[in-house]
């Protein structure tokens, strides 16, 4: 009797411990699909090359590591929007997410692998290639609402993700130098591990690369890329990548909960701010300048600063964080001030607030001529 209370005792604490224990997640996004065929070679599409690379790269994973969970963003040729695709990674609360594309280039001669993580790169150079992976947002019904505005072909646009300092940088560059690496081994040309701004990495609550496998505008490299032989080689140099990195995670086992928490309804701004000089009253209507969004809180300050503008705050508003600056009772002052900033946020517009809660300018009008 006594042995078997010691079996149930010892069994539970197993069970429990298992149950606590959520399993690796990879998830795996392999880029376009459906009626976005990504580049177009001689021969090939894109998508279909990243198809087969990740379903192969997701096969390996799951032969050699039955303990990792792999979470396709699309498993079969459809269209998938980028939001999407950020989104089935972070519900699945991926500890990796990792895009698959092929390159193009005007320049028939252009060849070779990298790898990018989000960052930005100040000479400007990937941003062609951002270009294009980004546009596939304007295949969407409703982008500018979907996107915040956000145009992918506008270089003004990118403002956003000027302030990222993604907490998830030097595991992404980690796992972006590991897969170059192989790459190396396997004879493949090196690109380097590179920065820019993708969308779909941007969104993401996980540490996150975009791989682009080759050039399929390159003759030799498409015929490559299209080959059973040339997919194996891909798929398993991008597989080794990650069974190092699984393995060194393992090793410095890494706190599993990374999740920002978000919240989906507005709440009022944070700090107050006196940019006028002046008391700003709740109970009337306030006014701000908002400057830009994010996923994730872009530096821990509630008071940052951007751009030389000081004292800037945010409010979380259906998982963004918007940042803001300046907070007035006076319609003309927020104007005047949105007037000052212009070269600097030249996107920034209007919001505003009343007793807490964000409103219309036409319901902020209202309630200004009751008064
Ligand atoms: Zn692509």
């Amino acid at each position: 009797m006594k042995r078997l209370f010691v079996y149930f005792i010892f069994s539970t604490i197993l069970f429990v411990s298992y149950a606590s224990t959520k399993p690796f997640t990879v998830v795996i996004d392999p880029g376009h699909g459906g009626k976005d065929p990504g580049a177009m070679g001689p021969n090939g599409r894109e998508k279909d090359i990243n198809l087969n690379v990740s379903l192969k790269l997701g096969d390996l994973i799951k032969q050699n590591h039955p303990d990792v969970k792999v979470v396709f963003t699309r498993d079969v040729d459809k269209y998938v929007p980028l939001q999407d695709r950020s989104n089935i990674a972070n519900k699945a609360n991926g500890d990796l997410f990792i895009c698959i594309h092929t390159n193009a280039s005007k320049a028939r001669s252009a060849y070779g692998s990298e790898t990018y993580t989000i960052g930005l790169d100040k000479t400007n150079a990937n941003f062609e290639v951002a270009k294009r992976e980004n546009s596939v947002i304007l295949l969407e019904e409703g982008y500018k609402e979907k996107y915040q505005g956000f145009d992918p072909t506008s270089p003004d646009s990118y403002i956003m993700f000027e302030f990222m300092q993604s907490k998830f940088s030097d595991k992404s560059i980690e796992f972006a130098a590991y897969t170059q690496d192989e790459f190396i081994s396997s004879k493949r040309y090196n690109r380097g591990v590179r920065q820019e701004n993708f969308w779909v990495l941007h969104q993401t609550k996980m540490p996150s690369v975009l791989i682009e496998l080759g050039f399929i505008s390159n003759p030799i490299e498409e015929r490559f890329l299209l080959s059973k032989e040339g997919q194996n080689t891909m798929a398993n140099s991008i597989y080794k990548a990650f069974a190092k990195y699984k393995h060194e995670y393992d090793k410095k086992n890494v706190a599993a909960n990374t999740n920002i928490a978000t919240t989906e309804t507005p709440q009022p701004p944070v700090s107050k701010m006196d940019n006028f000089n002046q008391q700003v009253s709740d109970s009337k209507v306030v006014y701000q300048l908002q400057l830009f969004i994010t996923r994730k809180q872009v530096v821990d300050s509630k008071a940052p600063d951007f751009r030389g503008l000081t004292n800037c705050t945010f409010y979380e508003e259906g998982g963004w964080f918007k940042y803001t600056y300046g907070s007035t009772n006076n319609l003309d002052e927020i104007l005047k001030l949105k007037n000052s900033i212009k070269s600097i946020f030249p996107e920034a517009f209007i919001i505003v607030f009343h007793n807490g809660k964000k409103i219309s300018l036409q319901e902020a009008e209202k309630i200004s001529k009751q008064k």
